[in-house]
């Protein structure tokens, strides 16, 4: 739909091409190249229909007068806590039990009560957009949200293009997911929803056609039954491993993965500081988002020297002036098993503050490490931060760009700060595809070269200054007049997939 001026409805794709027309601009970008580059090459939109469980929702407590006379309720087998309380029973599980319900509901001995949800046939909306595949086979995490779209996929899939080229590895960029919370699924649930979907993905996938990965919502163990369904009944199972990167090592992971995306921005922050002059000994830095990728950019810059003021991530944000202890939070977050939301709500060695209060604590750094959209011109305005190095993808709008710019606050763009998950995975794919297992140290080693080395040219670029040192040389990429570093991030893809099309043709 066009709005009435004619320009373009502006959405989260429009907003991250924005960067795309500019950088396009800048060099020139050959025409037929840009058409190509301008939508995905597919867009998937399927659902997958599973059976749940039933559960038990509980009721608050200021409605819980009303069962005062009912009798409690005892259920037998393994019940499952969800992250809003709601217990999902084993099947059967309300018929062999002890228990009393009345209208629906049920009181269940030393917990509370609980409404009777139903289970049975549920649908969920899936995704796969397979953007561009130039430079090798679709690559992308899957996102399991509850607020995904086509739009968000696409905008996620054309970054993926850029991120490949720019660290250098022959792959394209794709994205899915499907839209839902987790969390509010048992673990059994979760397996049936992840077979469903991987069932209808088969056919539009493969090892050397498209490739996901964990992102927000998944983890090595739903890649691990994402790759048991798709090789299920191949008579050359092995060959197939490469289906999924971000594995269990235990089954053709990589070593090093894990941590790679939070390694690849503590590298890429590294050379910052070198640039500056400066170390990171005694640096001071914030965080949103304490999953993945912000609980292991915490440990690592934390090992290099560098102290955590504050944390704010879905549930709840924390602060302490003196340096956040990341090992007690990690244990705090992903050990408790009380702390069934996952979240740095409640760490008892800082204090709560309001989720807003993050943007105006003074700090080196400033790591989004969550969802999109987090640095408004607003949040910019608010930020006491010399650098932002963003983890998330897509944290930071256009217009907070043109603040922070303003104010003179460094970025290291999403396409090149969290790369490190993506080349990591191309070395897993390697392995799997070679039979091999490579040690830590090697795959850090190659990690660290790919993100400096590309980082380098990626500054050059933006100060238009061709260089060659013993890392990197720009003197292929580089325009000769300076350019946002955002920009010089795009450029340097571009260019890297146009001499694709330019080079190979377009096939006819
Ligand atoms: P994750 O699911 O492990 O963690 C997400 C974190 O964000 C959680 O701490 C959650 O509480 C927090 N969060 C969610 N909604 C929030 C909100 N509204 N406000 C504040 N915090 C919120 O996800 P992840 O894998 O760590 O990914 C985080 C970001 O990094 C995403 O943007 C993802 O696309 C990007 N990324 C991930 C990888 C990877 O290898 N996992 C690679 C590149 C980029």
């Amino acid at each position: 739909m066009r709005k009435s001026n004619g320009e373009k409805k502006r959405t989260a794709f429009t907003e991250a091409m924005e960067v795309f027309e500019e950088a396009a601009d800048f060099i020139g970008l050959n025409h037929r190249v840009r058409l190509e580059l301008e939508e995905p090459n597919y867009e998937h939109i399927f659902y997958v229909t599973v059976a749940l469980k039933d559960r038990l929702v509980p009721v608050p407590v200021s409605d819980a007068g009303r069962f005062k006379e009912l009798a409690e309720s005892r259920t037998s087998g393994h019940v499952e806590t969800l992250a809003d309380g709601s217990l999902v029973l084993p099947e059967g599980a309300l018929m062999r039990g002890d228990v009393t319900i009345r209208d629906g509901f049920v009181k269940l001995a030393g917990k509370g009560t609980y409404r009777i949800e139903p289970g049975g046939p549920r649908r969920f909306k899936g995704y796969r957009v397979q953007y561009n595949d130039v430079r090798g086979p679709y690559k992308g995490g899957l996102r399991f949200h509850k607020e995904v779209s086509l739009d968000l996929f696409k905008a996620l899939a054309a970054e993926m293009t850029w991120k490949t080229a720019i660290v250098d590895v022959p792959f394209g960029g794709g994205k899915g997911g499907i839209r839902l919370d987790p969390r509010m699924y048992s673990k059994d649930e979760l397996e049936a929803i992840c077979l469903r979907y991987m069932y209808k993905l088969k056919s539009l996938i493969g090892p050397n056609i498209d490739i996901p990965a964990p992102d927000v919502g998944t983890n090595s163990d739903i890649m691990g039954i994402l790759f048991r369904q798709y090789s299920d009944g191949e008579r050359e199972k092995h060959l197939t491993r490469g289906i999924v990167t971000g594995k269990d090592v235990r089954i053709g992971g990589s070593e090093g993965r894990t941590q790679a995306t939070g390694q690849g921005l503590a590298y890429a922050v590294e050379e910052w500081f070198k640039d500056k002059n400066k170390s990171l000994q005694g640096a001071t830095f914030t965080l949103q988002g304490f999953g993945n990728v912000g609980s292991w950019a915490a440990e690592i810059l934390c090992g290099m020297g560098a102290k955590l003021l504050a944390v704010n991530d879905a549930d709840g944000t924390i602060y302490n002036p003196e340096g956040i202890d990341v090992a007690a939070l990690k244990e705090h977050v992903y050990q408790n098993k009380e702390n069934i939301r996952r979240s740095v709500a409640g760490f008892p060695k800082a204090q709560a503050i309001a989720a807003n209060d993050l943007f105006d604590i003074a700090a080196d750094i400033f790591v989004p490490a969550a969802l999109g959209g987090t640095i408004t011109a607003e949040v910019a305005e608010r930020l006491k931060v010399k650098l932002v190095a963003e983890g998330a993808n897509g944290p930071t709008t256009p217009e907070g760009d043109e603040v922070l710019a303003r104010r003179g606050i460094d970025v290291i763009p999403d396409i090149i700060a969290n790369a490190g998950g993506v080349t990591v995975s191309y070395y897993e794919w390697l392995q799997n595809k070679r039979m091999e297992h490579w040690s830590e140290q090697e795959v850090l080693q190659r990690l660290e070269r790919a993100i400096k080395t590309n980082y380098r040219i990626i500054t050059d670029i933006a100060k238009g200054q061709a260089r060659k040192s013993e890392l990197h040389d720009s003197r292929n990429w580089v325009i000769g007049k300076p350019c946002h570093t955002r920009v010089a991030a795009m450029v340097l893809a571009l260019k890297r997939i146009e001499a694709h099309y330019l080079l190979e043709g377009f096939s006819q």
